[in-house]
């Protein structure tokens, strides 16, 4: 047996016991004619004592220790005279007997300690080493957690997991897709699921009634924080319901999960927003609401005063800071610098304080009375020590988006972000297509499988851009956690769709003729969603990167460093794939 306790598990109540550890050294002190080594394994730490006068040689072999060597001990439980409060077994140490080394190792590249001074690119390539470090495994152990706890609700809720497969053809979700050659179909490719969308949608037209499955989807995207190539979707899908119904089970277990990981009793019913509000007053349609700051819209009251800026706007919006008068010039300063930076392009921006006696100071009083300033304060019910924030433009939905990052600013900057407050919000009635300016063109907003809201269908014809959606998304503190829709199971219906989406019906045929076929021969009515694990769990753990909560994640170029992936296959499996590589002259 290597060992009969686990370094976590030891406590005072042991004392007197004799036992065996076995695990990485942590650190070894060695003080006069005493040695103490820390041992750890994935359930804590173990302060082992070696003291010369009692057994030397031990002593002497304790002191050859590096960091990082994975030791076998056994030795007996012993009160600690200096108590380490911050560890479960800092009780106790164990007083050694006996020691072997397992295993020797090499100084390891950074230091395995909760604070580490490795940079990000050498502990990705030596991730093993780093997911020995606390806080790395403490989000695992949180992501198991999580994805037991959903299989649990899920399966009290009647749901089947059922796997679906990973070498599959194009399943739209908006994103590229990753590709497989394949060696028995010369020049012919496998894409890899961006999500399981058709096929748990022919799953309910088995009768499967419902479905899901925590698993991998892949697309091929630009990336960001909140994104990697292959992510792990909660997957589900239900049969014989209604947008409510599925808000409703869901909602359920958002507060499930809230309940049993959080400890967090969520009572009241998460609000709910239109996509039309969600735009008007935040700029986003995933809004964070740990705070207010709604925008307003001042067409009306700034317009027609002879301040050109506003006066060629398309719109003109802004928001109210409360307490934030107290901005000194140079901090106003820079926010301004932040609204024009390139990646959030507004032209400039305006503010106006609100004075002790009620009075307003704005950066354009020139071309304002105070007369109209007093309104602009009415206009947001602003009081003295608020700050009001304008950003106006020509393009309405651009303005709005540079608003929104002003206000997630604003709201960072004083504090309301709390990462331990959870705001909960469905946001419905999407638009089921959207308007691409460079391609001219409708695509579907979420996928071409949601189905137009029942009253809107007329519009699709005449007005397609006015069609709302059976689609709506979970978003707790602006972080888009899942989404789904109500499905179309109308084949007719399906066919237009895929016509209003710039489909030939040869192409829609060859692409989807099999859920169009599969349509004909009874599919129930049905609708599902699905979260994002990874960003779930980042919420949960209060990180800023989903990369923080995958084992083995991709770097920001799409590359894993440990393996050194992509990589370049060799002439042999190129030939056995019927495969020669030309690369495009610019790649
Ligand atoms: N397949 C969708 C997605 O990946 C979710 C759904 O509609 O159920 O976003």
């Amino acid at each position: 047996m290597y060992r009969t306790r686990t370094c976590g598990s030891l406590r005072l109540a042991d004392e007197g016991l004799v036992v065996t550890l076995a695990g990485w050294v942590q650190r070894t002190r060695k003080m006069g004619g005493m040695t103490f080594v820390d041992i750890r394994d994935r359930y804590g730490v173990t302060q082992l004592a070696f003291n010369q006068e009692e057994n030397a040689l031990l002593w002497e072999q304790a002191n050859k220790l590096g960091r990082e060597y994975v030791i076998q001990v056994t030795g007996t439980v012993r009160e600690r005279s200096n108590k380490n409060k911050n560890i479960s077994t800092g009780e106790i140490e164990l007083i050694a007997s006996e020691l072997t080394v397992l295993n020797a190792a090499d100084v390891p590249p950074f230091t395995i300690e909760d604070e580490t001074d490795g940079g990000d690119d050498i502990r990705m390539k030596y991730r093993y080493l780093d997911l020995r470090r606390n806080p790395v495994r403490a989000n695992l152990e949180l992501r198991h957690r999580m994805a037991f706890e959903v299989r649990n609700y899920l399966d009290k809720q009647g749901f089947l997991e059922v796997e679906t497969p990973i070498l599959v053809n194009s399943t739209p979700e908006g994103a590229r897709d990753f590709v497989v050659p394949s060696r028995m179909n010369p020049g012919q490719f496998y894409a890899l699921p961006q999500s399981p969308q058709t096929l748990k949608q022919l799953l309910m037209v088995s009768g499967f009634d419902r479905y899901f499955q925590i698993v991998k989807c892949f697309r091929d995207e630009d990336l960001r924080a909140d994104r990697q190539p292959e992510f792990t979707q909660i997957d589900c899908e239900m049969s014989f319901v209604e947008q409510e119904d599925v808000l409703e089970l869901f909602e359920g277990m958002a507060k499930y999960l809230f309940k049993t990981i959080k400890g967090i009793d969520i009572k009241e019913s998460f609000k709910r927003m239109s996509y039309a509000d969600a735009m008007k007053y935040y700029g986003s349609d995933k809004p964070d609401l740990r705070f207010g700051m709604e925008f307003v819209e001042l067409m009306d009251i700034m317009k027609g005063h002879g301040f050109p800026v506003f006066d060629n706007a398309a719109y003109v919006g802004g928001i109210c800071a409360k307490g934030a008068a107290v901005y000194t010039r140079k901090q106003l300063d820079a926010l301004t610098d932040f609204v024009k930076r390139p990646q959030i392009g507004a032209k400039g921006m305006v503010y106006a304080r609100i004075e002790a006696d009620g009075s307003v100071k704005s950066s354009v009083d020139k071309f304002y009375t105070q007369e109209v300033l007093q309104e602009l304060k009415a206009a947001f019910n602003a009081e003295p020590g608020d700050l009001i924030l304008i950003l106006s433009g020509e393009d309405v939905a651009k303005t709005r988006k540079q608003l929104n990052e002003l206000r997630l600013e604003m709201g960072s900057q004083l504090g309301l972000r709390d990462k331990n407050k959870f705001v909960c919000l469905w946001v419905v009635d999407f638009p089921l297509f959207e308007w691409s300016e460079d391609d001219q063109r409708f695509y579907a907003m979420h996928h071409p499988f949601t189905s137009p809201k029942p009253e809107d269908i007329h519009l699709l014809d005449s007005d397609p851009g006015a069609v709302r959606a059976n689609a709506y998304d979970m978003v707790i503190n602006g972080v888009e956690v899942g989404g789904g829709s109500i499905r179309i199971y109308d084949s007719a219906l399906q066919n237009k769709m895929f016509g209003l989406l710039g489909f030939t019906p040869e192409k829609a045929q060859e692409q989807f003729g099999f859920l169009m076929n599969a349509f004909k021969y009874g599919a129930p009515p049905h609708g599902g969603l699905a979260y994002g694990l990874d960003r779930w769990v980042s919420l949960f753990a209060g990180l800023d990167s989903i990369r923080d909560c995958i084992a083995f994640p991709k770097n920001n170029s799409g590359r894993d460093v440990m393996l050194d992936a992509p990589a370049a296959l060799d002439d042999e499996q190129l030939k056995e794939l019927n495969l020669s590589i030309h690369l495009a002259p610019n790649s």
